[in-house]
């Protein structure tokens, strides 16, 4: 089963609405060959319904930055799956590390949010990964294998497979410092054989990913796609990057 390269664009809290639709505008003017690519956006919560209707039914999909695992409650300040599928929220990132460190998520939660997810039909990307002191340690595929069983905890193989694994080594992130494509490969080959269910997930590789260095990583057996922050907030550098890993794939 070929496995079918996916770009994902996490804006974290950049964008206003107006910003958040000129960069769609703008995007669907350029006419983005998505034929062999899936290219999906994560706006602030702020901007999914703006970035919902200015996509109108343009082939790109449509990302939440996280979500609770409650369909509603008093859980302030907290967004629910349904409320996602109110916005056309098909996609949603589990577990980045900045959720991790700042609001305190736990594999639990990230279990938990996973099952949800899965119920209301929305996509979950999980992030795992590293610190920089772990890797140093050369603690990488043991921290990956640990977080990835705790995300997928109790799921079927079935269920797994439906989800998609974002392995994003901590010290690449926002740093300019990309991991080797090589050295990712190998960590992301354990993630694939840690649980059963990912043999045919996609799994992205995160940590400064840039048009000029993502059809290094596409060329790798184990990574099919990316999850991009900074590179991934001027509509010709998300281009840029969606064409790219279509050319990398397929080399
Ligand atoms: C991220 O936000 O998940 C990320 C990988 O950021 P950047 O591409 O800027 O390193």
């Amino acid at each position: 089963m070929t496995r079918r390269p996916l770009v994902i664009g996490n804006w974290k809290m950049h964008k206003t609405i107006a910003e958040t639709t000129a960069f769609v505008h703008a995007l669907r003017a350029m006419d983005l060959d998505t034929s062999e690519v899936d290219a999906v956006i994560a706006p602030a919560f702020t901007a999914l319904h703006a970035a919902r209707e200015a996509l109108g039914t343009a082939p790109i999909g449509l990302a939440a930055q996280t979500m609770h695992w409650a369909d509603e409650g008093a859980y302030t300040g907290e967004i629910s799956p349904p409320m996602l599928l109110d916005c056309g929220v098909r996609w949603v990132i589990l577990g980045h590390s900045e959720r991790r460190a700042a609001a305190g998520e736990l594999d639990a939660d990230i279990n938990a949010k996973v099952r949800v997810a899965l119920a209301y039909d929305i996509t979950p990307i999980v992030a795992v990964g590293e610190t920089a002191d772990e890797h140093a340690a050369d603690l990488a595929h043991e921290k990956v294998t640990r977080q990835t069983r705790a995300a997928f905890a109790e799921l079927s193989a079935r269920e797994i497979a439906r989800c998609v694994v974002a392995y994003e080594p901590i010290w690449a992130i926002g740093t300019g410092n990309m991991d080797r494509p090589e050295t990712a490969n190998a960590v992301m080959g354990t993630i694939r054989t840690c649980i059963a269910g990912l043999h045919d997930a996609r799994l992205l590789y995160g940590g400064s990913v840039k048009p000029a260095n993502i059809a290094d990583l596409m060329a790798q057996e184990h990574i099919d796609g990316a999850l991009v922050g900074g590179a991934s907030l001027e509509p010709a550098s998300f281009a840029a990057l969606v064409h790219n890993a279509r050319i990398g794939a397929a080399s």
